[in-house]
């Protein structure tokens, strides 16, 4: 079984391998700073500390290859990275080691356990890493990873991630056919194992009892099932697996609560609540999403872009810029002779300018309408909306300009199309609270400190992003591998996981 865990998760479902896997070697990282553009390679050649020492000098790139050795080294810190799979790996690692499992593996990980559960930061402070741009590396590193800087990043996946990126034949994979691809994998398995997906249905409450009701005297909240907006009511056999980020939850539980003189289940509301009033997050986004025509660009254009000034803090207000391409790689995703092409500021736009836009200007923690509809996009016609939308989108026009530098006139083109997401877009289709990327470490802490799946309701259970070990497509991955390992190793209780996902559309595409 791979170490990544949507691979692990792909891999129990028995549909890794349809889908098609296009390989890449890098990407590009455009530094606002000085104008000057280097292409991160993968793989264990020359070609990326090459590029390091023509963007930043020979010291950036003697560093790195030391450092990038000590950690790729037997017994480096990126190969005891790898000795745990990510959904056992907790800020307690000694939890871990009660699992027999991974006991011999974690006495060979020694004394670097805590290494890997502390800030990235540590481990570079260990191997003296000095220079200013390398560490400016790192924090994008760790960026891209979290939402945060590698002082707030935990160190084992970065580690990994650059075992991943710097071994021997190392290289990206795009899924052809774009995101869907994956998800389609998800619910061809997940209907293999007699799922059924179910789109467009919000769960507007879920059912809660106090266990007292079946003559059976539990004294324990518990959920029973699921109602959705529409008013169809589904019963749990097992359990509801919930991955709505918990700010999102906890207002589904408050919203649940039909007697209040149940204290029991009131106060297991209560519960929840503290935990996603408790919990700190990330910023939100600005996306701009165009098709154009792509005569006269070259043949050998990048697919992925990374825009940012390297003299600032990466996690500036607005300062990191993100942009895909991917007909570059999978041209039926646009009409012949065009380019798709997404642009986003990564979790570094606050959701405060677009607060005033809500209703009290205040997130209640739901949507509350059909995101399409008219009610839920009525603050599109309040004043300043679209003036605000405009300024917040221009540092993705620039950054797109870095890349393709006629593209304002190739948008003005037959057949092109421009649409501009702001964090209320975000927050609406995603039913993100405060459009949020997800959670952040509290004041004063390092990293993560992230709960596990239990919610203080019985038969309810917590995955996504809110749960450890948080943000990503392989850590929300790793939240589900926790029930998987349950059942593989343990046997102790079979969930059934719902799906209620309100619409198709990952968050990468958004109108
Ligand atoms: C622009 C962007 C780029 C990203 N790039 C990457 C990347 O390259 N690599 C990577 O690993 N990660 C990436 N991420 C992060 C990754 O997408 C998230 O961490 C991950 O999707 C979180 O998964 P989740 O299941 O916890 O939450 P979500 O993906 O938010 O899923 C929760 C689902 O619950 C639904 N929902 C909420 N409330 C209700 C309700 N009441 N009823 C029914 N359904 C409800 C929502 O509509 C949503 O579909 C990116 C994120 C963004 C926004």
């Amino acid at each position: 079984m791979g170490t990544n865990p949507l691979r692990q998760v792909l891999d129990a479902l028995g549909t890794a391998d349809e889908i098609d896997w296009k390989n890449y070697d890098g990407w590009l990282v455009h530094d606002t700073s000085d104008g000057k553009a280097f292409k991160v390679t993968t793989g264990d050649g020359p070609e990326f500390e090459q590029a390091l020492e023509a963007k930043a000098g020979p010291q950036t790139r003697k560093e790195f290859a030391e450092f990038k050795d000590k950690m790729l080294q037997k017994g480096g810190v990126s190969i005891a990275s790898t000795f745990i799979p990510p959904f056992a790996l907790r800020g307690d690692l000694s939890a871990v080691a009660t699992l027999f499992k991974y006991t011999i593996k974690l006495l060979r990980i020694g004394s670097k356990g805590q290494l890997l559960t502390g800030p990235f930061t540590k481990v570079m402070d260990l191997y003296d890493v000095k220079d200013k741009f390398l560490r400016t590396w790192f924090d994008y590193l760790a960026f891209a990873l979290s939402g945060l800087d590698a002082a707030h990043t935990q160190a084992a996946p970065v580690a990994y991630m650059m075992l991943d990126l710097h071994k021997k034949d190392a290289v990206l994979d795009y899924p052809m056919g774009g995101m869907d691809s994956l998800i389609q994998a998800l619910v061809t398995g997940m209907e293999r194992y007699g799922g059924r997906l179910q789109l467009n249905s919000r769960v507007e409450r879920v059912v809660l009892g106090d266990g007292n009701d079946n003559g059976k005297s539990k004294n324990k909240a518990t959920c029973k099932g699921v109602i959705l907006a529409d008013g169809t009511s589904i019963k749990a056999r097992k359990g509801v697996v919930c991955n709505a980020p918990l700010w999102n939850m906890a207002r589904i539980l408050e919203d649940s609560i039909t007697d209040t003189s149940q204290e029991i289940v009131v106060d297991a509301v209560k519960g929840v609540r503290k935990r996603a009033d408790d919990m700190c997050m990330t910023k939100s986004f600005m996306h701009l999403h165009i098709g154009f025509p792509k005569d006269g660009l070259p043949d050998d254009l990048e697919c992925h872009h990374s825009v940012l000034d390297m003299s600032d803090d990466v996690t500036a207000e607005q300062n990191m810029v993100i942009i895909s391409i991917p007909t570059v790689f999978d041209p039926s995703l646009a009409p012949k002779g065009y380019h798709v092409l997404h642009a986003y500021t990564a979790a570094c736009d606050s959701f405060e300018p677009w607060s005033e836009f809500l209703d009290d200007g205040v997130d209640i923690g739901k949507v509350g309408h059909s995101p399409s509809s008219a009610a839920a996009v009525a603050y599109k016609k309040e004043k300043g909306y679209k003036e605000l939308k405009e300024a917040r989108a221009e540092v993705l026009w620039k950054a797109v300009e870095r890349v393709i530098p006629d593209v304002r006139d190739r948008v003005k083109r037959k057949g092109s199309i421009v649409m501009v997401g702001t964090p209320l877009t975000h927050r609406r289709y995603n039913q993100r609270f405060r459009g949020t990327y997800g959670p952040a470490p509290a004041p004063g802490k390092d990293v993560w400190d992230l709960p596990g799946a239990t919610t203080g309701i019985e038969n309810l259970l917590a995955a996504g992003d809110c749960c450890f070990p948080g943000i990503g497509l392989p850590g929300v991955a790793a939240s589900v591998c926790r029930y998987l390992y349950c059942l593989s190793s343990f046997c102790i209780r079979v969930y059934l996981t719902s799906i209620y996902r309100s619409n198709r559309v990952p968050s990468q595409q958004i109108h």
